[in-house]
């Protein structure tokens, strides 16, 4: 189906008819209301149907969550790494059970297709997998002693309970690295998960309760995001905070992490450059950026967004990923062969017809889709922007939908400056097949991850993160449990 014209598709009726929960909050091991019985509602994004609701925690509930989760730190800490990591297992064992059901919910309340829906639950199970055999690994270390009947000892420690808040985009995902690497390393943790999106992060948390997790060690809370952070951040039982989302809020928080002296993990935006360089398999290049540029409707930190693309090949280029991108069916998670759902919320269609409206006001041609599919729920066509100019809002600000944006080079290093130009530093992409372009990309760009010659590949094993405005901390590899860890230093004398 052509996307620039297809309209979108309408509600449909396993979306009204499959049930979705009333999403509780789950303090000290009890899944409960609000103290003061208030909630949200749930909408699905596809349909605009208020689906469910969820409970809107007050400072009440968070103080019950922060009690819990002090003893649940005590008793957790002591827990012995190898048992931790049973539970763990046992908890990733019950989300692969149970993945079908929570992509469903996940569909619904988000939006993404429920294949895409579906292998991010089943990549949860690959993280706490990977986490809990990495925690079993959290080794200190014994230093040569300086004297006789002397130990001088290097010893690794559980940061505390932690406060970790996460968005919409990748309800299940964003929780689950915090999570594991928190329970991997003997933390306990109130998860502040997002509203929008709560009954397939609820899901995630059911597991690990009903794995036995002890009461207190994983708290769930929903509500305002600002006052919960204001509350939570500061006060004297957190002592780690993680943070997923935008930039801007991003450093509200650091900054408060800051004042309070608190560790902090931030994860926030980024502005991926795609360099296309003039000796890559173009068409290969090319199906690859069309299918990773909707994936999440483009709604996803690492998303390729600004294409620099060697003049040579640009038209070869544009012509396959246009080709591409008019292939992709967009419509209904929950339909057959939906290749992108709708956005997630009303603010990203707001914004898409924004940058697009700006970028051809500077002069850029629209390619493919630029505009709203029907009027029922958020869906917005898959739009190539082509000559655009790099004044443009859209080559500044991080689009957080399915924009892609086209800009050609002459010089592999006009393209490096071009990648550099910008304040964000998470993800970048190349294609090339010179080993020394690839090097030369490795070595310059100003970047937290490179993925060259493929799509995005966060593996656990490996760290997740970004640099310079897109944040600071890893949420991969050995780095992400680094992060959970205090290290204290100890020399005994035997006397
Ligand atoms: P937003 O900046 O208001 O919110 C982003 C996330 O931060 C949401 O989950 C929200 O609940 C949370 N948040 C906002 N204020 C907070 C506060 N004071 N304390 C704690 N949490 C807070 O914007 P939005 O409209 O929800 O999302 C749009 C932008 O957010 C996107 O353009 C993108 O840049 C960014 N975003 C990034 C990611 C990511 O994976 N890095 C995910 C979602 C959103």
């Amino acid at each position: 189906m052509n996307t620039a014209t297809a309209p979108a598709a309408p509600a449909t009726s396993a979306a009204s008819t499959t049930s979705y929960p009333a999403v509780q909050l789950f303090v000290a091991g009890q899944w409960r209301a609000a103290k003061g019985g208030e909630t949200l509602p749930v909408k699905n994004p596809a349909t605009d149907e208020t689906i469910g609701t969820v409970a809107l925690a007050r400072k009440a509930d968070l103080d019950e969550a922060l009690e819990a989760a002090a003893k649940g730190f005590d008793t957790w800490r002591k827990t012995p790494a190898a048992q931790r990591a049973k539970v763990m297992r046992e908890a990733a064992r019950l989300v692969a059970e149970r993945a079908e059901a929570i992509a469903r919910l996940m569909t619904m309340e988000q939006g993404k297709p429920l294949a895409e829906a579906k292998a991010e639950v089943l990549f949860a199970v690959e993280i706490i997998e990977w986490f809990a055999e990495e925690g079993r690994r959290v080794y200190g270390r014994i230093a040569p002693p300086r004297g006789a009947a002397q130990w001088m000892q290097v010893l690794k420690e559980p940061v505390g309970p932690v406060a970790a808040f996460t968005p919409w985009n990748f309800p299940i995902n964003q929780v689950v690295r915090k999570m594991s690497a928190a329970l991997a390393t003997g933390c306990s943790i109130i998860v502040k998960a997002p509203e929008e999106t709560p009954a397939s992060p609820a899901e995630l948390i059911r597991a690990f309760a009903d794995a036995g997790v002890p009461a207190g060690v994983v708290n769930l809370v929903y509500g305002v995001p600002s006052e919960i952070s204001e509350y939570l951040i500061p006060h004297p039982v957190i002592r780690k905070i993680t943070f997923t989302g935008s930039t801007p809020v991003g450093k509200q928080l650091a900054a408060l992490a800051g004042a309070h002296m608190k560790r902090a993990t931030m994860e926030l935006g980024g502005h991926a450059p795609v360099i296309v360089a003039e000796d890559c398999d173009v068409e290969r290049a090319a199906k690859i950026a069309a299918t990773s540029k909707v994936r999440n409707a483009g709604q996803v930190c690492i998303s390729p967004t600004r294409f620099l693309v060697a003049n040579s090949v640009r038209k070869a280029f544009v012509d396959g990923l246009v080709a591409n991108t008019r292939a992709i069916k967009v419509g209904s998670g929950l339909e057959k062969d939906t290749g992108m759902g709708p956005l997630a919320n009303p603010r990203r269609l707001a914004a898409m017809e924004r940058l697009t409206a700006d970028a051809v006001k500077r002069g850029a041609t629209v390619a493919t889709g630029g505009e709203r599919l029907g009027s029922l729920g958020n869906f917005f066509a898959p739009t190539i922007l082509v000559d655009v100019s790099r004044d443009s809002l859209v080559f500044n600000e991080e689009p957080f939908g399915p924009l892609a944006a086209v800009w050609g080079f002459d010089k592999i290093e006009e393209a490096i400056a071009e990648a550099n130009r910008l304040p964000y530093g998470l993800a970048s992409y190349a294609f090339t097949s010179s080993l020394k372009t690839a090097q030369q990309l490795a070595e310059n760009l100003q970047t937290g991850m490179l993925w060259i010659n493929q799509p995005a590949a966060p593996w656990p094993e490996m760290p997740f993160g970004g640099i310079k405005d897109s944040g600071y901390g890893s949420e991969g590899g050995p780095e992400a449990l680094e992060a959970y860890l205090n290290t204290k230093s100890v020399s005994t004398l035997c006397v």
